[in-house]
């Protein structure tokens, strides 16, 4: 019978035992390695992924301090996608209306039985973002309010115009392009941009708009301007309160509230039929911007307006006042 050496078998049996354990021992530090590295684009594909989804919500996330411009670009991780693009609306430069130097009180025109009225009113929509907010804040409140539309905006959303329409709100023309080199070049030049906004709001209502509010306020208009007003049927629809919420460096809730508080004091003691001028705003292609930011300004300014709404709505019935929709007898506002 063959019988192999023990001691050769058993020092071949431990040889083997090692090389094993050393092959083994490598092929781990290989997994460990390939399973780091995959680990490592895993979480770089997670934050791409992060940033992407909060873009596509186009949903405000939540300010850390950091310009969200800058997120996603630590650590020179340039495979990020770039930042939501600063689609700036046109800029509002609406002023606050003053009083000319003369003030006549005979435009005062109070409603039969002594009926308090008091118009809101918002500039430059509909968007889908800020106008159904407030649509909702007012239906809370039982106040209604005069939304001064631009009509590209509405061609962008019809469905806000109906729901404009379903709450009992009121629609006026602020001009189609609500851009004041176009618009202010000619009487012709205003009319036309009166009549698309006519058209467009037309075509989501059934009814043409010929209340208007001059972009930028009627003192835009010279006296060429308003002739053709009148001879093509429209009716200006001015302010005196405003809640300066135009501001290109940004307004706070509170601000909004005290100016419309200090407005309003003014607007009594001359005996005036309140016409307050807040903006819910340009349709946006971004709801998201930095901090800081022109952009992140003008929606914070908006956010601001929101939130002084219900105060504001409880000022108005704290004085008595009822909520009227702009139309052919609103009063002058001076
Ligand atoms: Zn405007």
């Amino acid at each position: 019978m063959f019988h192999p050496p023990v001691k050769t078998a058993e020092i071949m049996s431990k040889r083997c035992l090692v090389s094993s354990r050393i092959l083994t021992a490598v092929l781990l530090l290989l997994l460990v390695m390939l399973l780091a590295g995959c680990g490592q684009k895993a979480a770089v594909n997670r934050t791409a992924s992060n940033i992407a989804a909060d873009q596509s919500t186009g949903q405000p996330v939540e300010q850390t301090g950091q310009p969200a411009g800058d997120a996603g670009t630590a650590g020179g991780d340039r495979s990020a996608p770039p930042p939501a693009p600063a689609s700036i609306p046109r800029a509002e430069a609406e002023p606050a209306a003053a009083p000319p130097s003369s003030v006549s009180t005979s435009v005062y025109r109070p409603a039969a039985g002594g009926e308090k009225k008091a118009y809101l009113t918002f500039d430059d929509g509909p968007n889908n973002y800020f106008t159904p907010r407030i649509l909702d804040i007012l239906k809370a409140n039982g106040a209604r309010a005069t939304f001064m539309v631009v009509g590209s905006n509405v061609v962008k959303n019809p469905d806000i115009v109906r729901l404009i329409v379903a709450d009992g709100d009121g629609l006026a023309n602020h001009t189609y392009s609500h851009d004041y080199k176009k618009i202010y070049a000619s009487p012709q030049a205003f009319i036309a941009d009166l009549n698309r906004c006519s058209e467009a709001v037309q075509a989501v209502t059934g009814q043409p708009v010929k209340v208007f509010r001059a972009p930028g306020g009627p003192q835009n208009l010279k006296p060429a301007f308003w002739q053709a007003v009148k001879a093509n049927g429209y009716y200006s629809v001015s302010w005196n309160v405003v809640g300066g919420d135009a501001s290109s460096t940004g307004v706070t809730a509170e601000q909004v509230y005290q100016n419309v508080l200090s407005g309003l004091d003014r607007v009594e003691k001359l005996h005036l039929t309140p016409i307050i001028l807040l903006h819910d705003g340009a349709q946006l292609d971004t709801w998201n911007a930095p901090p800081g930011s022109p952009l992140g300004r003008y929606i914070e300014s908006r956010e601001a307006v929101l939130r002084a709404l219900p105060q504001i709505i409880d000022l108005l019935k704290s004085r008595g006042y009822t909520f009227a929709i702009a139309d052919q007898n609103t009063p002058a506002a001076w």
